[in-house]
Protein backbone atom coordinates (compact mmCIF):
# COMPACT_ATOMS: atom_id res chain seq x y z
CA UNK A 1 0.00 0.00 0.00
CA UNK A 2 1.08 3.25 -0.27
CA UNK A 3 1.48 5.63 2.43
CA UNK A 4 -1.49 6.29 4.69
CA UNK A 5 -1.17 9.68 3.84
CA UNK A 6 -1.77 8.93 -0.23
CA UNK A 7 -4.37 6.99 0.27
CA UNK A 8 -5.96 8.91 2.59
CA UNK A 9 -6.22 11.82 -0.22
CA UNK A 10 -7.27 9.27 -2.19
CA UNK A 11 -9.94 8.03 0.09
CA UNK A 12 -11.03 11.91 0.37
CA UNK A 13 -13.32 11.27 3.66
CA UNK A 14 -13.30 14.60 5.43
CA UNK A 15 -12.65 13.99 8.73
CA UNK A 16 -10.95 10.57 8.17
CA UNK A 17 -8.02 9.13 7.83
CA UNK A 18 -7.03 5.42 6.25
CA UNK A 19 -5.29 3.93 9.16
CA UNK A 20 -4.91 0.37 7.02
CA UNK A 21 -6.12 -1.40 3.68
CA UNK A 22 -6.63 -4.95 3.75
CA UNK A 23 -6.81 -7.06 0.32
CA UNK A 24 -9.93 -9.70 0.45
CA UNK A 25 -7.49 -11.88 -1.84
CA UNK A 26 -3.86 -12.23 -3.42
CA UNK A 27 -5.45 -11.08 -7.07
CA UNK A 28 -5.47 -8.55 -9.79
CA UNK A 29 -9.27 -7.18 -8.89
CA UNK A 30 -9.40 -8.26 -5.57
CA UNK A 31 -11.63 -5.97 -3.09
CA UNK A 32 -9.96 -3.67 -0.65
CA UNK A 33 -11.10 -3.54 2.88
CA UNK A 34 -9.70 0.39 4.11
CA UNK A 35 -9.81 0.89 7.76
CA UNK A 36 -10.29 4.39 8.69
CA UNK A 37 -10.15 6.70 12.01
CA UNK A 38 -11.37 10.13 12.49
CA UNK A 39 -8.84 12.83 12.21
CA UNK A 40 -8.65 15.97 13.61
CA UNK A 41 -12.10 16.00 16.04
CA UNK A 42 -13.56 18.03 18.21
CA UNK A 43 -15.52 15.66 20.02
CA UNK A 44 -18.10 13.22 18.31
CA UNK A 45 -21.26 14.25 16.99
CA UNK A 46 -24.76 13.05 18.28
CA UNK A 47 -26.86 11.75 15.36
CA UNK A 48 -29.65 12.90 16.83
CA UNK A 49 -29.45 16.88 17.63
CA UNK A 50 -25.60 17.18 16.07
CA UNK A 51 -24.30 18.10 19.40
CA UNK A 52 -20.40 17.72 19.67
CA UNK A 53 -19.83 15.02 22.54
CA UNK A 54 -16.58 13.36 24.21
CA UNK A 55 -18.34 10.99 26.16
CA UNK A 56 -18.07 8.09 24.62
CA UNK A 57 -20.14 5.16 25.83
CA UNK A 58 -18.95 2.12 23.66
CA UNK A 59 -17.99 0.90 19.58
CA UNK A 60 -18.86 -1.06 17.34
CA UNK A 61 -17.28 -2.31 13.99
CA UNK A 62 -19.29 -1.12 10.78
CA UNK A 63 -18.59 -1.60 7.76
CA UNK A 64 -19.93 0.48 4.13
CA UNK A 65 -19.56 -0.67 0.48
CA UNK A 66 -17.83 2.70 -1.31
CA UNK A 67 -17.33 3.75 -4.87
CA UNK A 68 -14.39 1.67 -6.10
CA UNK A 69 -10.96 2.44 -6.76
CA UNK A 70 -10.03 1.44 -10.18
CA UNK A 71 -11.03 -2.02 -10.47
CA UNK A 72 -11.01 -2.85 -6.92
CA UNK A 73 -14.03 -2.67 -5.25
CA UNK A 74 -13.93 -1.09 -1.48
CA UNK A 75 -15.43 -1.69 1.78
CA UNK A 76 -15.13 1.37 4.26
CA UNK A 77 -14.54 -0.12 8.12
CA UNK A 78 -15.15 2.08 10.85
CA UNK A 79 -15.40 1.93 14.40
CA UNK A 80 -18.37 3.44 14.78
CA UNK A 81 -19.31 5.33 18.39
CA UNK A 82 -22.26 5.04 20.77
CA UNK A 83 -22.30 8.66 22.35
CA UNK A 84 -24.02 9.34 25.58
CA UNK A 85 -25.71 12.62 24.16
CA UNK A 86 -26.80 15.07 27.23
CA UNK A 87 -29.74 15.80 25.29
CA UNK A 88 -31.08 12.36 23.23
CA UNK A 89 -29.42 9.88 25.54
CA UNK A 90 -27.81 7.11 23.84
CA UNK A 91 -27.03 7.40 20.24
CA UNK A 92 -25.02 6.70 17.47
CA UNK A 93 -22.43 8.76 16.15
CA UNK A 94 -22.99 10.84 12.99
CA UNK A 95 -20.57 9.99 10.52
CA UNK A 96 -21.20 12.58 7.56
CA UNK A 97 -20.65 9.83 4.61
CA UNK A 98 -23.60 7.68 4.69
CA UNK A 99 -26.97 8.23 5.82
CA UNK A 100 -28.07 6.69 9.18
CA UNK A 101 -28.42 2.65 9.31
CA UNK A 102 -27.39 3.10 5.51
CA UNK A 103 -24.90 0.10 4.26
CA UNK A 104 -23.15 2.32 1.69
CA UNK A 105 -21.96 5.64 1.49
CA UNK A 106 -23.51 8.63 0.13
CA UNK A 107 -21.41 9.03 -2.95
CA UNK A 108 -21.98 5.44 -3.96
CA UNK A 109 -25.79 5.88 -3.12
CA UNK A 110 -25.59 8.77 -6.01
CA UNK A 111 -23.82 6.54 -8.32
CA UNK A 112 -26.21 3.64 -7.95
CA UNK A 113 -28.90 6.34 -8.72
CA UNK A 114 -28.05 7.62 -11.49
CA UNK A 115 -27.27 4.58 -13.36
CA UNK A 116 -30.25 3.67 -12.76
CA UNK A 117 -31.98 6.71 -14.82
CA UNK A 118 -30.16 4.99 -17.94
CA UNK A 119 -30.65 1.19 -16.74
CA UNK A 120 -33.23 -1.21 -14.87
CA UNK A 121 -32.27 -1.37 -11.10
CA UNK A 122 -31.31 -5.04 -11.55
CA UNK A 123 -28.79 -4.12 -13.90
CA UNK A 124 -27.18 -1.28 -12.02
CA UNK A 125 -27.34 -3.89 -8.62
CA UNK A 126 -25.44 -6.08 -10.22
CA UNK A 127 -22.98 -3.39 -11.89
CA UNK A 128 -22.03 -2.45 -8.48
CA UNK A 129 -22.47 -5.52 -6.50
CA UNK A 130 -25.67 -4.99 -4.28
CA UNK A 131 -28.82 -6.24 -3.75
CA UNK A 132 -31.58 -5.24 -6.02
CA UNK A 133 -33.45 -3.81 -2.51
CA UNK A 134 -30.43 -1.97 -2.07
CA UNK A 135 -29.90 -0.27 -5.44
CA UNK A 136 -33.73 0.48 -5.42
CA UNK A 137 -33.12 1.70 -2.12
CA UNK A 138 -30.79 4.57 -3.58
CA UNK A 139 -32.42 5.03 -6.68
CA UNK A 140 -35.03 6.18 -4.09
CA UNK A 141 -33.18 8.43 -1.85
CA UNK A 142 -31.03 9.94 -4.88
CA UNK A 143 -34.18 10.78 -6.02
CA UNK A 144 -35.20 12.23 -3.12
CA UNK A 145 -32.65 14.23 -2.57
CA UNK A 146 -32.87 15.85 -6.19
CA UNK A 147 -29.71 14.45 -7.31
CA UNK A 148 -31.00 11.87 -10.06
CA UNK A 149 -33.94 14.66 -10.49
CA UNK A 150 -34.54 14.41 -14.25
CA UNK A 151 -34.49 17.73 -16.43
CA UNK A 152 -38.72 18.17 -15.63
CA UNK A 153 -37.87 18.24 -12.16
CA UNK A 154 -39.95 15.19 -11.96
CA UNK A 155 -42.22 17.46 -9.63
CA UNK A 156 -45.85 16.73 -8.71
CA UNK A 157 -44.98 12.88 -9.23
CA UNK A 158 -43.52 12.30 -5.92
CA UNK A 159 -46.50 10.28 -4.57
CA UNK A 160 -46.83 7.74 -7.52
CA UNK A 161 -42.40 6.90 -7.47
CA UNK A 162 -42.70 7.02 -3.65
CA UNK A 163 -45.63 4.24 -3.77
CA UNK A 164 -43.82 2.20 -6.49
CA UNK A 165 -40.59 2.26 -4.31
CA UNK A 166 -41.74 1.85 -1.21
CA UNK A 167 -44.20 -1.13 -1.63
CA UNK A 168 -41.99 -3.06 -4.03
CA UNK A 169 -44.82 -3.78 -5.87
CA UNK A 170 -43.91 -3.07 -9.47
CA UNK A 171 -41.12 -4.75 -11.26
CA UNK A 172 -40.98 -2.12 -13.45
CA UNK A 173 -37.46 -1.36 -14.42
CA UNK A 174 -36.45 2.18 -13.26
CA UNK A 175 -36.16 3.32 -16.70
CA UNK A 176 -39.83 2.83 -17.17
CA UNK A 177 -40.45 4.62 -14.23
CA UNK A 178 -38.39 7.48 -15.25
CA UNK A 179 -40.44 7.52 -18.51
CA UNK A 180 -43.21 7.40 -16.29
CA UNK A 181 -42.83 10.96 -14.03
CA UNK A 182 -41.20 13.13 -16.32
ZN1 LIG B 1 -28.02 14.46 20.85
Amino acid sequence: MGSPRECTRILGLEGFRVEMIEWARNEPRAAMRIRIERRGIRGYQCSGCRRRTWRVRDRAERTWADVPWAEHGVTVIYQQRRVACPTCGIRTERVAFADPKARITRRLRQVIGLDCQSMPTSHAAVRHGVSWSKARRAEYASWRSGIARGPSGGRGTSARMKFTVENGRSSTPCCRIWSMVK
